[in-house]
């Protein structure tokens, strides 16, 4: 297992410290015997001097005694007094200073001994000369005491000085032994220490440098965009593979917190594609949508199939742009699927086609064919079209048209495709079931033709037309004969029989622009414009003559002929404008026409002044 670094850096420093220490220990060894060396050979040396003065007095003290012996002078013996002190001092010093020896202790005590011998010896001859008794003194001084007392000094002292120098050389020698170790402690211990110290900083930074390197290397990797980049774990120390550990611990979580977000960034890019996808798909079905709300709005308003075959062309071709195409509906009795608008360009047979020659209708959905061979075509289609789409027009349920495309419908065209037929469809059954709303509140129901109140509509602007155009309008009222009869005859089916047959007969004998109203009970009335009432008279007539030639049927049964009395009014200026006046005239005209006996027609008087060009009743 893996030691750990600080671990190390502690023994090692412990180790280093401790060298240091006893390095130190040495030193400081060294120079504390140094230092007692040194003091030794001090020692010696003040021995010494104290020796060779101890002496040095002694031998001056003789030198006085011979001066006093010599010239007599007193000041002589005082030198002497002092020079023997001195010397006394001296050895009594060396004494105090061999104390530690004891061979040189007892040779000081030896010297200070002779020494006090002689100069006791000087300072006797020294009191002999004092006292004049220069004889005494020459006589002690010729007996060779004091100069073999000198001798024993002189000896005991050499032998004192020989030993201390001894002393003194050995210990200076000890001094230089000294100072040889702590130079050798130096010159070794110093290199040692560098040398240790380099080698802890040297293994330190390989235990530092190699793992952060390899760190720093995966860290520049992670910086480059390289997520996967891992330490080993396998470090020089037990902090650093922690650390590498720890490291590798939040590159693997940053690496999955990176791969997260990415992951939601993608995942948002996407929706927000889509969202965008979505709303230009929205906004483009929000202008088709916009575009068909406006068609079926004109569509609603449209009165004829020509106005709706209009709307189309223009709105068809804006909504699916470059495909040219047509619409077919059913005719009324549904056999037959007639073309109502075509746009592009497309041309197709008036004529149309049965329902059963469309797979489109057959199937009741869309039959697309894409390419030759790719599916059946419909029979309605030209042979040499190999690409189509036939889209059926279905409203609650029931097939009301189809929508023929001649060319290829892309997938994105589909919608469009199919909300222009859902409103097609719509507009178109809107349409008829518009149609049929207005026709139910302008025909009468029983004989189909226009009611009353379209009558009173119509007139007004049949009279502002011919007032405006100058041209003549006439209105013929008239009147089933002896009708009671029928009902209380043969039943009021009976009646209601012989008014649809008299109302299929004006409607088939007037002309086109003659509008054929059912007054109410068995009165009709005829606005007939362009047309004076003596012109119209012989048309009318006519009509009559057919009605009284008939033989009514019903429900099996024969109920005989009828016939009808008609009274025929010209509007002129001075009438009322709301047609008031003119059916009065032509109501007058039906009275007297019963009056005079029925089945004829009688013109109003006022009106049979009126002359015209033309016009007319069809011919009977
Ligand atoms: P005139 O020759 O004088 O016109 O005699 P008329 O019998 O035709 O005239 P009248 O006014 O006496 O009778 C009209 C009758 O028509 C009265 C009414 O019962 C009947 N009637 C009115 N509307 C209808 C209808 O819609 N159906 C049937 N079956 N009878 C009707
Ligand atoms: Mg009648
Ligand atoms: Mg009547």
């Amino acid at each position: 297992m893996t030691g750990s670094l600080s671990r190390r850096i502690v023994v090692l420093c412990a180790t280093i410290c401790l060298f240091l220490a006893i390095l130190a220990g040495l030193l400081l060894e060294g120079a504390a015997q140094t230092r007692s060396s040194l003091a030794w050979v001090t020692h010696s040396t003040q021995v010494m001097r104290t020796a060779n003065q101890a002496l040095l007095h002694l031998q001056q003290a003789e030198s006085g005694e011979r001066g006093f012996l010599l010239t007599r002078q007193p000041d002589f013996g005082e030198t002497v007094q002092d020079e023997v002190a001195a010397s006394r001092k001296a050895a009594a010093d060396l004494v105090t200073l061999t104390s530690d020896n004891p061979a040189q202790s007892l040779r000081a005590k030896q010297i200070r001994l002779l020494i006090h011998q002689r100069a006791t010896l000087l300072e006797e001859i020294a009191q002999q000369a004092s006292n004049g008794d220069f004889t005494t003194a020459l006589n002690a001084v010729a007996s060779r005491r004091g100069r073999n007392l000198m001798q024993h000094v002189n000896a005991r002292v050499g032998d004192l000085l020989a030993a201390e120098r001894h002393l003194s050389t050995s210990r200076t020698a000890a001094v230089k032994r000294r100072l040889d170790f702590i130079t050798w402690v130096v010159l070794i211990g110093v290199p040692l220490g560098i040398a240790a110290v380099t080698l802890l900083a040297a293994l330190l930074v390989r235990r530092i440098r190699r793992p952060m390197e390899a760190m720093m290397t995966v860290m520049s990797q992670l910086a480059a965009g390289d997520r996967s980049a891992r330490i080993q774990t396998a470090m020089e120390s037990s902090e650093f593979e922690r650390l590498a550990r720890e490291y590798n611990a939040m590159a693997d979580q940053l690496q999955a917190a990176v791969a997260h977000q990415e992951e939601s960034q993608d995942r948002l890019h996407a929706a927000n594609a889509e969202l965008s996808r979505n709303t230009e798909i929205l906004q483009e079905r929000g202008e088709v949508i916009e575009l068909l709300g406006g068609m079926a709005h004109r569509m609603q308003a449209a009165r004829t199939d020509e106005e709706l075959a209009a709307i189309i062309r223009v709105f068809a071709p804006r909504v699916l742009p470059d495909l040219p195409g047509a619409l077919y509906t059913h005719n009324n009795s549904r056999n037959l699927l007639a073309p109502l608008a075509c746009w592009g360009g497309l041309e197709v047979p008036a004529s149309g086609f049965a329902p059963e020659q469309c797979w489109a209708l057959r199937r009741g959905r869309s039959h697309h064919v894409a390419g030759p061979q790719s599916d059946v075509v419909c029979a309605h289609v030209d042979r040499q079209v190999d690409c189509y789409h036939c889209e059926p027009l279905l409203a609650g349920g029931e097939v009301i048209g189809v929508l023929y495309l001649a060319g290829e419908v892309e997938a994105e065209t589909r919608f469009r495709l199919t909300v222009l037929a859902e409103n097609i469809a719509s507009a178109l059954v809107n349409h008829r079931l518009q149609r049929g709303l207005r026709e139910q509140t302008i025909r009468d129901p029983l004989t189909g033709l226009f009611n009353r109140r379209y009558m009173e509509e119509a007139l007004p602007l049949e009279i502002a037309r011919a007032s405006r155009s100058r041209d003549p309008v006439s209105l013929v009222m008239c009147d089933v004969d002896h009708f009671k009869r029928f009902n209380d005859e043969f039943g009021h089916d009976a009646g209601d029989a012989v008014l649809q047959a008299a109302a299929a007969e004006m409607r088939k004998r007037f002309r086109e622009g003659d509008v054929v109203c059912r007054f109410g009970g068995e009165e009709f009335t005829i606005i007939a414009p362009g047309t004076s009432a003596t012109a119209l008279s012989g048309r009318v007539d006519v009509v009559r003559e057919a009605i009284s030639q008939q033989v009514v049927q019903e429900g099996g049964r024969t109920l005989g002929s009828m016939t009808m009395s008609f009274g025929i009014a010209t509007w002129e200026e001075g009438m009322e404008r709301d047609g008031s006046t003119l059916i009065k005239a032509a109501d007058a005209a039906l009275y007297r026409a019963k009056r005079e006996g029925r089945n004829r027609v009688v013109v109003d008087e006022r009106s049979a002044a009126i002359i015209d060009g033309g016009g007319g009743a069809k011919a009977g």
